[in-house]
């Protein structure tokens, strides 16, 4: 039935025991990374014969994302799946025809927002369903439920509700959000029933990690746009004003891109995610307000350029690149500057708690990390990574640089952070080891001290980035919030009496100019786990024509692109070129209902480059 309706020849990961769960009745907790394929969990069953009793009715899903049901919706209705959602984006007329096909009983699966069905203004719509028979629900980004998540939402609280209203049917979470806390707040509030709980993996294989630190911002960026040259990209900023500047600069490159921030209007906003999601911007320059969601599935790049305040916060945001399983780049650009601006914007809001505090440490260690950034990300969530190398990060690929006197630089560091008597963060601590008699040097006589100076070759972003690895090594801590001061362990004073050893890297090596992008399958450990999510064998050619002709069709249906097909079914065709509609269903991700509408248009494009080009079809 999958491969009827969705074209696909293989389940991922935990995706076959999920639906076990769903077809089973029984309660449970999914919680799978971004790109996971968590929809299809829910999705799916609903297809399936209705059983006894409690088997019958549609299937209802709970959705945050107004602006995506429609997009999900419009991809089960181009698969062959009745379904529909309600919502405050329909008309009264609209509204009115859903209501009568749910009598109708036509739906399988209905998306709708949480408070259409909560509350006492969702009493009637709970009534119209409890007559039409909901064979379960799926909440869909459950965190927003939770206090504990980073996305919660006061509408989800009422949900709760849902048990009591709907008791026969059986109830889903799925999440992207790893943290056991919000795990257990989920399934308390929503009185699930002896939830079975199903957390897969974190890691994403497809997924490069690099790291740097922000130096000359513009040149950084510049060297990872010329990276995805017409690719789809997402870039975030820590503030809105900086979004407008990245933004506008990147249009001044000849690039198109669009902001995308809180302060815009919500039409605009709309209008920009809209642009972007079909595929007729690559670029999108945003704060965190963009992406919950966004399913453009071909995302090829996300940059950060400047840190998020959280691990989790990096996860979801990174994991928004490559959802189509090939291979994508994360690039984060950091400074110390960072955190001490999320300290002072959190502060001024009351919310500079001290998890919130702990949270942004852990995510300056990751971002000073020498180690694989694949490893150190799984970890973090509290899974173990069991791979030597991930062959997909800056440090697995070799890109660090390791400096040959680390000890002697480590115990400049460390006596200059004694010599302050501990008492200074890092970028007075720089400021003498360079030499700069700032006006607050001057006042307490540092430039008299015998570190001043000490290490005034070194440029100011290489001897940040060594502050902190000795943090993240466990030489130094940071102390105090919201401006931390730098004060030594005990392994740093074993360090300075040199008992102890130390390795640096030069993290900031500039960027290779025109590194060749790894590509899923290309002997890596992010090999393909399907025919359809590698470039070997693909005739570049063939897939940009293929892409022509998807994006024309989107247009005339108003439809995304990824809708009509994804890269990776596009590749897959550009790779065996069928020749006919029997060959056409051998393609990944291809259905019945997809072969027949959309398979004639695109086995002309291919006959046609295939006699031009004298290539043999049906290949492989
Ligand atoms: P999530 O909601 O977990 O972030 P989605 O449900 O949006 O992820 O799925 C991510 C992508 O993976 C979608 O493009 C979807 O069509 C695709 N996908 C899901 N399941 C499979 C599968 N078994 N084989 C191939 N592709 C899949
Ligand atoms: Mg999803
Ligand atoms: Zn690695």
């Amino acid at each position: 039935m999958i491969r009827q309706y969705w074209g696909y020849d293989e389940f991922r990961p935990l995706q076959r025991r999920a639906m076990a769960n769903v077809v089973a009745g029984r309660d449970s907790v999914v919680v799978l990374p971004t790109g996971g394929g968590k929809s299809l969990i829910f999705q799916a069953p609903a297809l399936l014969p209705e059983g006894p009793r409690e088997q019958q009715g549609l299937a209802v899903v709970i959705s945050p994302l107004i602006s995506l049901m429609k997009d999900q919706v419009d991809g089960l209705l181009a698969s062959g799946v009745p379904a529909a959602y309600f919502n405050s984006t329909l008309t009264v007329q609209q509204r009115r025809a859903v209501r009568a096909e749910l009598e109708a009983g036509t739906y399988r699966l209905l998306y709708v927002a949480p408070e259409r069905l909560a509350g006492a203004p969702g009493q009637e719509f709970r009534q119209l369903l409890r007559r039409s028979g909901v064979r379960y629900i799926a909440i869909d980004e459950a965190h927003c439920i939770s206090q504990w998540g980073h996305d919660f939402r006061p509408d989800y609280r009422l949900l709760g509700e849902l048990r009591d209203a709907f008791p026969r049917a059986a109830m889903h979470a799925f999440t992207a959000t790893a943290s056991q806390r919000v795990r257990q707040d989920i399934a308390e509030q929503l009185h699930l029933r002896q939830p079975e709980m199903l957390v897969g993996s974190f890691d994403r294989p497809n997924l490069t990690y690099r790291v740097f630190y922000r130096s000359s911002f513009q040149q950084q960026l510049r060297r990872v746009l010329e990276r995805h040259q017409g690719e789809a990209g997402i870039i975030y900023c820590i503030s809105r004003k900086e979004v407008e500047r990245v933004a506008a600069r990147l249009v001044g490159w000849g690039y198109s891109a669009l902001p995308y921030h809180a302060g815009l209007d919500g039409e605009t906003r709309h209008r920009n995610q809209e642009e972007f999601l079909n595929e007729r911007v690559d670029v999108v320059v945003a704060t965190v307000a963009f992406g919950m969601g966004i399913d453009r599935s071909n995302v090829r790049f996300v940059v950060h350029a400047g840190s998020p305040r959280s691990v989790e916060h990096y996860q979801q945001e990174s994991g928004r690149a490559g959802r189509d399983g090939l291979a994508a780049e994360c690039v984060l650009f950091y400074s110390a500057g960072d955190f001490m601006t999320w300290r002072r914007l959190m502060e001024g809001e009351g919310q500079l708690s001290d998890s919130a505090n702990h949270l942004l440490n852990q995510m300056q260690n990751y971002a000073a990390a020498t180690r694989c950034r694949h490893k150190a990300l799984v970890e973090y969530f509290d899974q173990p990574y069991e791979a030597d190398s991930c062959a997909a990060c800056d440090w697995c690929l070799g890109e660090l640089e390791r400096i040959e006197d680390s000890l002697v630089v480590a115990r400049k560091i460390l006596s200059c952070v004694y010599r302050v008597r501990q008492r200074f963060g890092v970028g007075h601590v720089v400021d003498v080891l360079r030499g700069r008699a700032t006006a607050k040097v001057r006042a307490r006589s540092h430039d008299e001290l015998s570190t001043f100076g000490l290490l005034e070759n070194l440029p100011v972003a290489e001897l940040r980035g060594y502050v902190e690895q000795l943090v993240d090594q466990g030489f130094l801590e940071q102390v105090g919030a919201p401006y931390p001061t730098l004060s030594g362990t005990e392994s740093g004073l074993r360090l300075l009496k040199a008992e102890e050893d130390c390795l640096l890297f030069r993290q900031h090596r500039p960027e290779p100019a025109q590194r060749q992008r790894r590509r899923a399958g290309e002997g890596s450990r992010a090999t393909t786990t399907s025919e359809g999510e590698s470039w070997q064998g693909v005739d570049r050619g063939l897939f940009d024509k293929l892409r022509e002709a998807r994006l024309e069709l989107a247009r005339e249906r108003e439809v995304p692109p990824y809708l009509i097909f994804h890269d990776s079914t596009l590749r897959d065709m550009a790779r065996r070129r069928p020749s006919s509609e029997t060959s056409m269903l051998g393609i990944y991700g291809v259905g019945d209902k997809k072969a027949k509408n959309f398979g004639p248009i695109f086995l002309s494009v291919i006959r046609d480059y295939c006699q031009s080009h004298l290539l043999r079809t049906d290949a492989y």
